[in-house]
């Protein structure tokens, strides 16, 4: 489904007068399951939305703190029967003042990058090589902790892409919003792959506004390469996997990635109970609501150390965090229990199993595959 990223005035009426109250959204919704207040669910913020459009309210503090409640998971989204763009009208509706601006300026942005990329600053940069047609959108987490991405057998080109800008369209900053995404849309026109690592990048970047639309074929995400592979482990593994948030809304199911892990040669993949629910994160919203995230994040914790799994793998910086830090406070409380090591699926791919070609090309969809391995 295509959703609108910038959207005007009329398309945020449309929106707010297609929701049919029927209260799905609040089923999905991880805060509202943590906090059972109703103005956390989409619905909840849409009604407060449309009171103040409509006059009957004004927009106070109460209500802005309703609409900062929000994970930005994009489950109400996803699973919206009327197809409401849900966090599209979040975003429209977050009215900043002089300070708000400030704070969600790209001046703080990088400075709190930048804070980041301190603990990496013994890293090595990335190498990406030059020459490919295949590139590279390295978002600003991978940047900041100069963290290397390859795939074997595959040429990257470093695209030099600004931030995807979703944190800047959910803070509200519309304005440099557009300008990156015409930047980014620039590379991607002179591209003719774009690969991602990043689960919300690439989310964010296929929901762009694109001036031409084919731009947003170019987009895949780096699990397209490993479906008509062989990939073997180097010995023994029991797996299980959580999927990002932001990868099922950027169209990529749980069920395309457990296929792939099940094709693995000596790895025994154990889905995890509520393998989709939401690993607590949300950019910054554990900055903003740690009691919450971390009540989250245990409960995802507690679902991977249940499958009693040698790994757990993920394709998100932010997931990869958020698994990390709960893994590490349960070692912690449990020092009794196996806790599964943390790693991204491309470097667990890239570190414990050999990736061959297909002898036969049986489809046309391997010959594809096939014809961009060097
Ligand atoms: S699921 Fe969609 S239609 Fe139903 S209440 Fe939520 S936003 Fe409205
Ligand atoms: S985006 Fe996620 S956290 Fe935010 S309202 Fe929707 S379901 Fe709830």
């Amino acid at each position: 489904m295509n959703y609108t990223t910038i959207m005007h005035d009329n398309e945020v009426k449309q929106n707010i007068l297609k929701c049919s109250r029927c209260g799905l959204c609040q089923g999905v919704c991880p805060v509202y399951e943590e906090i059972k207040n109703e103005n956390s669910t989409a619905r909840g913020k849409l009604m407060q939305i449309w009171g103040v459009k409509k006059g009957d309210l004004r927009l106070n503090k109460k209500i802005l703190q309703s609409l900062d409640l929000c994970l930005n998971c994009d489950k109400c989204k996803i699973n919206c029967p009327s197809a409401v763009n849900t966090t599209g009208v979040f975003s429209k509706e977050k009215k900043l003042n002089t300070l708000g601006k400030f704070l969600n300026s790209n001046f703080m942005f990088n400075l709190k990058l930048s804070m980041l990329g301190f603990f990496s600053i013994f890293k090595k940069s990335p190498k990406l090589e030059n020459g490919s047609r295949i590139v590279y959108f390295q978002g600003c987490i991978a940047k900041k902790l100069k963290k290397d991405f390859k795939i074997k057998g595959i040429k990257l080109k470093n695209g030099n892409f600004l931030c995807c800008a979703l944190p800047y369209l959910t803070k509200g900053r519309e304005d440099i919003y557009e300008k990156m995404v015409e930047h980014n849309e620039n590379i991607i026109e002179n591209a003719d792959l774009v690969v991602f690592d990043c689960a919300t990048c690439f989310s964010a970047v296929k929901n762009y506004p694109f001036k031409n639309l084919k731009n947003k074929e170019k987009l895949i995400f780096y699990t397209d390469f490993y479906k008509n592979v062989d990939i073997a482990a180097n010995k023994n593994y029991k797996i299980t996997y959580h999927l990002p948030c932001h990868l099922k809304s950027g169209g990529v199911e749980l069920s395309e990635i457990e296929n792939i892990l099940k094709s693995f040669k000596n790895i025994n993949y154990i889905q995890m109970q509520k393998a989709q629910d939401c690993c607590g994160f949300g950019g910054d919203f554990f900055i903003r609501h740690p009691k919450i995230a971390y009540s989250i994040s245990m409960k995802k914790a507690k679902n991977v150390i249940n499958t009693n799994a040698d790994f757990v793998l993920t394709s998100c910086p932010t997931c990869l965090w958020s698994l990390q830090f709960s893994m590490f406070i349960n070692k912690l409380i449990n020092k009794n229990n196996k806790i599964p090591k943390v790693m991204d699926l491309n470097d667990f791919i890239n570190n414990f199993c050999t990736v061959t070609l297909k002898k036969q090309s049986k489809t046309s969809q391997d010959a594809n595959t096939h014809a961009l391995f060097l």
